[in-house]
């Protein structure tokens, strides 16, 4: 018996955690926090809908929290076997989530000091102890080496873009009597981005679970380095701050980039980059360490021509001297975690520069539905951050050249080297309306078989 349970990521894009069942062996993949609205984040607190301790392995196939951010939670509850990961994707989760740990600490502490949580009291979901107890189990398995978990599952990781380190994973599953293969998209990237590899194509699979974050949008053609240029020149001419919510990995890292390059070829003058997130100054090491798993090699590791870390960029790791940027006159631009603007330190600035019209918030991805990134996209004139109103008179600025998932038709063009029609494709990971669509496309151009799963849904294969 061969089954496939949808317990996170199934009419959401967070939560991932896809459970697979060949008779008694399990393994899950993707092991995600659910984030955004209030309803989502409950069910991180809500009864698992497995039995943990049936579970074999964790195969992430990234590192980002709404696919590893529930690990410590597993752990707490009695997870003790491998998580498997790419190499980077090892370094980057830990960090993300330690990160998390601490974000979650200092919410939690708030929210009692203030009084803002509806409970008795308000607790993190897990602690910096939770993800150290974590550790140990990581094991790292580099891109296209096949892996076996007892006789009944293998898997090997392929490239697929999104962030350093992500990965598709393509599975085969034998329960004695048959066999399959089922492929994870895990978050599908861009072509052609300046910094992140393309992904590779997919070239035959019996099931797949396709993401479909943009299952219904596709990306305005723009190309970065002018919408970036633009930007950048126009507040160079009014000396004024670009202020850009960023995630601390892969996000960062590309504007990095994007500002060293633009700077060298004198499209744009001189000017700072201020990285003031702890995490993401220690996402970018982890990127110079991997310097060779990147589209363009990173070379001057961390000296002044870096193009990740070089002179263009001013780092900010203390707190005292995060809160002078406050004072900081232009042209500069601020770059400050979370990217969606849940928390972290991009709050004191949202607080501090969006009531003022001479600063521009650059938008420079998706925003989740419920977060205050999702407001500002929509237009909102005030925003509550910690429940204190605060008007919105700065320029908001939308950039999707920089986006870390595919568009509809790269996902379609991702899929068009798989040789045959998949027998079903579960499309998960996107809101509703972007699953449906997403379902429209593949049945109208391919003719493929889409099935749209619940949460907690699972389907025999
Ligand atoms: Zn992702």
């Amino acid at each position: 018996m061969i089954s496939i349970s949808f317990h996170g990521a199934a009419g959401t894009v967070t939560g991932s955690k896809y459970l697979i069942k060949v008779n008694n062996r399990q393994v899950l993949v993707d092991c995600g926090m659910f984030q955004g609205r209030r309803e989502l984040r409950q069910k991180n607190w809500e009864p698992v809908q497995f039995e943990i301790d049936q579970v074999s392995a964790v195969i992430l196939t990234h590192a980002h929290i709404d696919h590893t951010g529930f690990l410590p939670k597993l752990s707490k509850l009695g997870f003790d076997k491998t998580v498997y990961a790419t190499p980077p994707t090892v370094d980057i989760t830990k960090l993300s989530l330690l990160d998390a740990a601490h974000i979650q600490k200092e919410d939690a502490e708030y929210r009692n000091k203030k009084k803002l949580t509806r409970y008795e009291e308000a607790l993190p979901l897990f602690t910096q102890e939770d993800v150290e107890g974590l550790d140990q189990h990581f094991k790292s398995v580099p891109f296209g080496e096949w892996v076996g978990i007892g006789e009944e599952i293998k898997f090997r990781y392929n490239i697929v873009g999104h962030i350093l380190g992500a990965a598709s994973v393509e599975m085969v599953l034998d329960d004695g009597s048959k066999k399959v293969s089922i492929l994870f998209s895990g978050d599908i990237g861009r072509y052609g981005n300046p910094l992140v590899n393309d992904p590779l194509p997919a070239e035959k699979t019996d099931y797949l679970v396709c993401e479909s974050t943009y299952g219904g949008r596709m990306h305005e053609p723009e190309d970065p380095y002018f919408v970036f240029s633009e930007i950048i020149n126009d507040i160079v001419k009014r000396k004024s701050i670009l202020l850009i919510p960023a995630f601390s990995v892969g996000r960062t890292q590309q504007i990095a980039y994007l500002v060293h390059d633009l700077i060298k070829n004198k499209r744009i003058p001189p000017i700072k980059i201020h990285i003031d997130s702890p995490m993401a100054i220690k996402s970018t090491d982890i990127y110079i360490k991997y310097a060779d798993y990147h589209k363009v090699p990173i070379c001057n590791l961390g000296g002044k021509n870096c193009i990740l870390n070089g002179t263009h960029v001013e780092l900010h790791r203390k707190r005292k001297s995060s809160k002078l940027l406050n004072k900081l006159t232009g042209p500069a631009i601020i770059m400050s975690a979370s990217g969606m603007m849940t928390g972290g330190r991009i709050l004191h600035h949202l607080i501090n520069r969006l009531p003022d019209p001479n600063t521009t918030l650059l938008i420079p991805g998706f925003m989740a539905e419920g977060t205050p990134g999702r407001k500002l996209v929509d237009g909102a004139d005030i925003i509550y951050i910690h429940k204190q109103p605060v008007e919105v008179k700065a320029k908001i600025v939308k950039m999707h050249g920089l986006s870390g998932h595919a568009d509809y038709q790269e996902i379609l063009h991702w899929l068009e080297t798989l040789n045959l029609p998949p027998k079903k494709v579960f499309i998960t990971h996107g809101e509703d309306s972007q699953r449906a669509a997403m379902a429209v496309h593949l049945k109208t151009k391919k003719n493929w078989d889409c099935h749209i799963p619940e949460l907690h849904e699972t389907v025999e294969l």
